[in-house]
């Protein structure tokens, strides 16, 4: 594990970076937030995210992210916690125990489970709706053409507040091609995003997009929440 000073200058950078993207881009860089994944990573992970005054930390699995959360509940009351991994929906139940927002709701069937389960612990639940963008064979996530329905059934839901989109680059064989995809896949979130404003009235803010080697890309086409883990708490093991 890195030592607290060598995480807040990683942030730093990223911020830099941020910054950088957004200048670029012509936007402001309030209008995108930094998710830290912790997955995979100790609590210490989570603290020196809190510590360093981030706003939410990212994790893929729900028995993970429960462990970390029930062990930092008094040190760290106010974080956000946020899954990004995929989530079967027999464990729709923890997962909106454990969560405040879950951004990869892929399947009609998982967004009724989680609107049951919220409505149980009379808490409503911040989600996004993933959506397989770019269409890779390899990613979970709605299929484009399944999105409409999916919005749908989420917006008609009592517990779930559906607070954007959220989506995962491929990788390509080569730096051009992953960087290609990634142009692609984000630019057609974003399309997606403003037509459904159109189409169904709903502000739906926020579009997660980008991770540690992608963010520019991502920034420029629209992200407004970053997710990164390899270049704040360097690689998994
Ligand atoms: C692990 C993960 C990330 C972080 O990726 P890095 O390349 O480590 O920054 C972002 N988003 C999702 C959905 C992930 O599973």
């Amino acid at each position: 594990m890195l030592t607290f000073e060598d995480f807040s200058a990683r942030v730093a950078a990223l911020e830099t970076r941020i910054a950088a993207a957004c200048g670029v881009a012509g936007r402001p860089p309030a209008e995108v937030r930094l998710l830290a994944v912790t997955k995979t990573h100790p609590a210490d992970a989570v603290r020196f995210a809190a510590r360093r005054g981030l706003a939410a930390v990212g994790e893929n699995r729900v028995q993970e992210a429960a462990a970390k959360r029930a062990e930092l509940a008094v040190e760290v009351p106010t974080l956000r916690w946020e899954l990004i991994g995929h989530l079967q929906s027999n464990k729709a139940g923890p997962a909106a125990a454990t969560f405040d927002c879950i951004q990869s709701v892929d399947s009609e069937k998982l967004v009724r489970r989680l609107d049951a389960s919220a409505g149980e612990l009379g808490k409503p639940l911040a989600v996004l709706l993933q959506v397989n963008a770019g269409r890779d064979p390899a990613k979970f996530g709605a299929e484009p053409e399944d999105a409409p329905r999916l919005l749908e059934t989420a917006l008609a839901c009592r517990y779930l507040r559906v607070e954007g989109l959220m989506t995962i680059a491929q990788l390509g064989a080569t730096e051009a091609e992953t960087t290609d995809h990634a142009r692609r896949t984000f630019d057609n979130l974003r399309v997606m995003r403003d037509d459904f404003r159109t189409r169904y009235g709903v502000a739906l803010p926020e579009l997660s997009m980008g991770m540690s080697g992608d963010l520019e890309i991502a920034i420029a086409a629209g992200s407004t929440c970053v997710r990164v883990g390899t270049a704040l708490f360097g690689e998994r093991g």
